[in-house]
């Protein structure tokens, strides 16, 4: 009979966030199959976990799989790391997981760290509802389309500290400057910060400290109000100065703000 594949959580940042079960079936088990051996080299050495490594990430993963799936029929144990946090979250691993369903093999989630989890446990909000999206496009055309379709829900990102201030940026002109946004970067490590509030604020912050480490940001939900013409035309006029049609403006607009297309396109023409 097979064995079972483990898909281990490991830190996302302090090497102290491992639980004792991770440990126990990591030191077990023939094989780690990690993202990047380098990485999970330094884990292993710090835990004493003895277990032949071996590369498994998003440009072999496939034929990784059919590696994994042998060694498994053979009855030998394996676990899945990535990087860091918890594997599958914007890490590979979907790949390898089909086929191990589709060969009827058992997986089994080793459950810690993970950055997501992590930062929302730091963040107050009125709801338990969001959208986590991975990392946020680069193109500003696609993150306009994410902000529209999650503009009524708290909307959970991945992003690199390069992009972040274009990002928020974007975020302001679109969604408006007093759009409440949090960012929490290098969480769990030394330089561990959070900041809340409103997105210009919060842009001015980050002008005057410069922006390192892993980030995970969040905006929050829009309320569903009454907006009016004078806002509207604003937000047109924004939109006009990026060059977007007025067919498009009105489209993005009344589906930002729930509003009819025909009155936004009216205002368009003013
Ligand atoms: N699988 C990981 C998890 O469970 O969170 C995420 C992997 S993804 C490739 C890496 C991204 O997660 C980083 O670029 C950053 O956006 C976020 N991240 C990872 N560790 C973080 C940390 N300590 N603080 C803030 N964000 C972090």
């Amino acid at each position: 009979m097979s064995s079972c594949l483990y898909i281990i959580a490991t830190p996302i940042g302090n090497l102290g966030d491992i639980t004792l079960r991770a440990l126990e079936i990591l030191k077990k088990v023939d094989y780690i199959a990690c993202e990047d051996t380098r990485i999970t080299k330094v884990l292993a050495e710090k835990y004493g976990i003895k277990a032949k490594l071996f590369d498994c990430h998003k440009f072999n993963e496939k034929e990784r799989s059919e590696k994994i799936i042998s060694i498994l029929k053979d009855g030998k144990e394996i676990a899945l790391v990535s990087d860091a946090g918890t594997p599958l979250i914007s890490d590979p691993g979907s790949v390898l997981l089909e086929e191990l369903y589709k060969n009827n093999i058992k997986v089994t989630s080793i459950p810690g760290a993970c950055a997501v989890t992590t930062f929302l446990s730091l963040i107050p909000r009125d709801t338990e509802e969001y959208a986590f999206i991975g990392f946020m496009p680069r193109q500003k055309n696609n993150q306009i389309e994410i902000l529209n379709k999650h503009r009524y829900t708290n909307l959970v990102f991945y992003e690199s500290p390069n992009r972040l201030m274009d990002t928020l940026e974007n975020i302001s002109s679109l969604l408006g400057s007093n759009t409440k946004v949090a960012i929490g970067r290098e969480l769990t490590k030394v330089f561990e910060e959070i900041k809340i509030g409103n997105i210009d604020n919060i842009i001015e912050y980050y002008n005057n400290n410069p922006l390192k480490g892993e980030i995970v940001a969040m905006v929050f939900k829009k309320e569903a109000s009454f907006i009016s013409d004078e806002e509207i035309k604003d937000k047109i006029n924004i939109l006009k100065k990026e060059g977007y049609s007025l067919k498009d403006i009105s489209k993005i607009l009344s589906k930002l703000y729930g509003e009819n297309k025909n009155r936004i396109y009216k205002l368009t023409l003013e």
